[in-house]
């Protein structure tokens, strides 16, 4: 059955998923791996959430944005950021409609899961310094080991200087690793379930192996590794105590796939969002509504603490810019702002992974390639806890798309309680704004090596951009 115009009634009634490199001529393929270049080498040096912090200040200040608190006033097309205890960013472009109609937000985290290393971590056994860990985030613990690690964080000392570590990023500094156990001796630890076999307790860290002074002394092996520490950062043991310290994997984002169509690397939930948003940002011009991106900490631990989604930093920083844009400031003026602003939760779901589809409805799940991800509503059991975007919204979005030409899929956290997840929507969305989610599609989440489509961190930068403009 065809139609006059030779029309098929499928092809105008049926919605059919698409793959972006399908609609990607050469050059736009060329941009997106430039893109993607740029991304990976931001990957690769903002580890931790202070240092993607850092990364990004570097980036905004070379785009010409300036600290809001050294603006008396904000104009139309003013660029500027603020930094909350140098774990969360908020940078702005100042829009030309009043700021009272409202802001496009963009918020995305830039914390990841990893091991931090306890207050007390250094003790010695049978021959061998290691360091205690208390894992940070929803991890499968058994990819932790057996893997080289780096060493990232600051130590404050009791003068109050900071010291910066970084160790195990440099091909000829060492590594640290957790041990796994060989199979000969695992007959017991492979009858246990999964979820059981690596014991929280058991992250423990290899860190030193040569001991100190005469055979008589106590604890050579941990003395050993304190002196060198001291040599090194000058510390002692107790300022390990008011100290952050994470071990992330030691390796570099990576092409993946004979076509290298995918990266590979650590950390992209969520700062494949939070590159793509930092970048759709710098471009905005002078945008028609005032365009923000709330780059946050502690999303992976519940947004908890000052520096997560729930701290008041959110809606103090946007008092800080209201007030630079209209006279008259008051509490009122600035509800209003937050109530008539829209949102994009910026961040990722989970792409269909052919090796378990079982866990995955394939109707309503992301594919790698497929273009950036809207989804409606995340939580579990009955979508508890989540905020469903309204229906208008998934409109206003799919529309914006539409027209700016940005392939986008619709994505699910896997099957009807098989789990489940969240986001920051629903902090953003208790200001009274209107809030979607919208990210990049993960294979393997929360490993140490979370696979990515090339084309699908490019649509999400295409698709931020169209939101900043819209
Ligand atoms: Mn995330
Ligand atoms: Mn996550």
């Amino acid at each position: 059955m065809v139609n006059n115009k030779g029309q098929h009634p499928a092809e105008k009634l049926v919605y059919h998923r698409q793959n972006a490199w399908d609609r990607m001529n050469n050059s736009e393929r060329n941009e997106a791996e430039v893109f993607c270049r740029e991304y990976m080498g931001f990957l690769g040096t903002a580890k931790t959430e202070r240092e993607a912090v850092e990364a990004t200040q570097v980036y905004l200040d070379g785009a010409g944005f300036t600290p809001l608190l050294d603006n008396a006033q904000l104009k139309p097309g003013d660029k500027v950021y603020i930094i909350n205890r140098r774990k969360t960013l908020i940078a702005a472009v100042i829009g030309k409609n009043p700021v009272v109609s409202g802001l496009n937000i963009i918020g995305a985290h830039l914390d990841s899961p990893r091991l931090d290393l306890k207050p007390q971590p250094l003790y010695e056994d049978d021959g061998m310094a290691l360091l205690k860990t208390h894992y940070y985030g929803g991890i499968k613990k058994y990819q932790w080991l057996s893997v080289p690690l780096a060493l990232h964080g600051v130590v404050i000392k009791n003068d109050g200087t900071t010291i910066s570590i970084v160790i195990g990023e440099k091909q000829e500094e060492p590594v640290f690793t957790v041990s796994d156990l060989l199979p000969h001796l695992a007959k017991d630890q492979m009858d246990k379930k999964m979820a059981d076999a690596v014991p929280g307790e058991g992250l423990n860290v290899l860190v030193g192996g040569i001991p100190l002074g005469s055979t008589e002394l106590k604890d050579r092996f941990k003395l050993a590794v304190l002196e060198r520490l001291n040599n090194l950062y000058g510390i002692i043991e107790e300022d390990l105590i008011s100290a952050e310290i994470e071990l992330v994997p030691s390796w570099k984002p990576r092409d993946v796939g004979l076509d290298s169509s995918f990266i590979g690397g650590y950390g992209q939930d969520d700062r494949v969002c939070v590159f793509t948003a930092l970048r759709a940002l710098a471009e905005v011009g002078v945008p028609e509504r005032t365009n923000l991106i709330v780059l946050t900490d502690k999303e992976e631990i519940g947004s908890t603490g000052n520096t997560g989604m729930e701290s008041s930093f959110f809606a103090n920083a946007i008092a800080e810019i209201v007030s630079r844009c209209v006279p008259g400031y008051n509490e009122l003026v600035l509800r209003r702002v937050l109530s008539r602003s829209r949102a994009l939760s910026a961040d990722v779901n989970a792409a269909l992974d052919p090796n378990y589809s079982e866990v995955f409805e394939k109707t309503n799940t992301a594919r790698l390639g497929g273009g950036v991800v809207l989804t409606k509503y995340t939580g579990s059991k009955g979508k508890y806890a989540t905020s469903d975007a309204h229906a208008e919204v998934v409109a206003d979005i799919r529309r914006l798309f539409n027209l700016a030409g940005v392939v986008w899929q619709t994505g699910e956290l896997g099957k009807v309680d098989q789990g489940g997840g969240g986001t920051i929507a629903h902090i953003m969305a208790s200001h009274d704004m209107d809030v979607l989610d919208c990210g990049v599609a993960v294979q393997g989440m929360h490993s140490t090596f979370e696979i990515v489509s090339k084309a699908d961190v490019f649509m999400a930068y295409k698709g931020y951009k169209a939101f900043f403009a819209g």
